[in-house]
């Protein structure tokens, strides 16, 4: 216990030298988003350093070993960690679905040589990941994907097309569900990683109606991918697919937890809710089931990271997660009334409110839906007879 404490006022210390006061004001949209990648963009000196200083201890992925780029730190110092950062508005140094879902799946399906060399790259914020799992036939039932790798004695030849692809015109390497065997559904997938600039490899973003671009298709056209890039076993790719989307899952039911932030909504929305006893109780019932979602939330990101979580758990914390933030927004746009729709004036921040809440539809889709999730739990957690 004193260790930790002293381990609390060393991070303490070390925070207060190293983060840049820029970087403890909170995220105004995604923008302010850290990706990192072979070009990265940086909006400004305060953030470049913040990633940097942040990866050269090892705490852009804190708890993992550190001989792949991480801090080595414990379960228990990687949440003083974050409540150090949490307490002076630390943003997150490096946004990266390297960090959220690849790696953990390379810590536990990766060869040596494969974890040496990606979960580093990834740790320092150097390369820039994208998802290939969607394709325009297999959405929820992903396993009916067609997006073929047929072996050619020293590389995979990659034909087909993803959809939804988030931000694949940016992505440096692609992580991609792949057919190798018509023998089995789930049992002829493998799980390929390659680089995008790949000759053959091409994407077109999907316009959306908000003017914003962020998901793409991506085609692959005869795409040549050496064998030592296969994770895992040939054919058992579908394996890793899942233990992926159980990390996928966990970072997407975070969206639970209001962005970090203990204040109850009632407080925030204040004056805004003094003449609507109806508005007042729904949003008071929010605040309680919040506050149970995060007590839930810390039970469930400690065993997860102890490994005794079980395995359909992430599919209710998305579930709940995702709900509760649509639940959220619905109540702030309530409650800000036709003022809140503004969508492009000064006033409102180029449409701030409007465009968070419409952006929680999104989290119960990303990720399997909330539908899947259902069905995974009813079938999964509490045994109930599938259709
Ligand atoms: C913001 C965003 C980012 C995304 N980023 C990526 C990405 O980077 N990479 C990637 O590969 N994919 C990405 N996706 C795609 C996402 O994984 C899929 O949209 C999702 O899995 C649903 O598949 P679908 O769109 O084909 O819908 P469908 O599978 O066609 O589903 C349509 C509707 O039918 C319901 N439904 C389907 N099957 C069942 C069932 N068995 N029981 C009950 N209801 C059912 C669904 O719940 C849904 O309401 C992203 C999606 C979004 C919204």
């Amino acid at each position: 216990m004193a260790e930790l404490e002293a381990f609390r006022s060393e991070v303490r210390a070390w925070l207060e030298a190293n983060c840049p006061a820029e970087m403890r004001e909170p995220m105004r949209d995604e923008s302010d988003y850290c990706w990192g990648g072979r070009n990265p963009t940086f909006k400004n000196d305060a953030q470049k350093r913040w990633m940097e200083v942040m990866a050269e201890r090892g705490w852009t992925v804190p708890d993992w070993p550190k001989e792949y780029g991480g801090g080595g730190l414990s379960p228990a110092e990687t949440k003083i960690l974050k409540q150090e950062m949490a307490r002076i508005g630390a943003r997150n140094p490096l946004m990266s679905f390297g960090i959220s879902m690849l790696g953990p799946a390379l810590l536990k399906y990766g060869n040596e040589e494969q974890k040496k060399r990606f979960l580093t790259e990834i740790a320092r914020g150097e390369v820039r990941w994208c998802q290939g799992y969607s394709e325009p036939g297999a959405g929820s039932d992903l396993a009916s994907l067609q997006t073929s790798a047929e072996d050619k004695g020293d590389h995979f030849l990659v034909n087909g097309q993803k959809v939804w692809t988030s931000y694949a015109d940016k992505a440096d390497w692609i992580f991609c569900l792949v057919r190798t065997s018509k023998e089995s559904k789930h049992g002829g997938i493998s799980f390929l990683l390659f680089d995008m600039a790949s000759p053959g490899v091409s994407t077109k973003p999907i316009l959306l109606i908000s003017g914003y671009s962020p998901f793409c298709e991506t085609f692959f056209d005869d795409v040549k991918v050496p064998k030592d890039q296969l994770v895992g076993e040939l054919n058992k790719g579908w394996d890793v697919a899942k233990y992926l989307l159980g990390h996928e899952r966990e970072m997407i039911s975070g969206m639970g937890l209001s962005g970090g932030s203990t204040d109850a909504l009632g407080t925030a929305l204040g004056d805004l809710l003094a003449d609507e006893p109806m508005l007042r109780t729904d949003v008071a019932r929010f605040d309680v089931d919040a506050i149970a979602f995060r007590a839930m939330s810390e039970r469930f990101i400690d065993e997860l990271k102890a490994g005794r979580a079980h395995p359909a758990q992430p599919s209710m914390m998305k579930y709940a997660g995702t709900e509760l933030n649509k639940r959220r927004h619905e109540l702030v746009m309530a409650a800000g009334g036709a003022s809140a729709l503004e969508w492009e004036s000064e006033r409102s921040k180029g449409g701030k409110a409007a465009r968070e809440w419409l952006r929680t539809k999104a989290n119960s889709i990303e990720g399997g839906t909330s539908e899947i999730q259902l069905g995974i739990v009813a079938k999964r957690i509490l045994n109930l007879p599938g259709a």
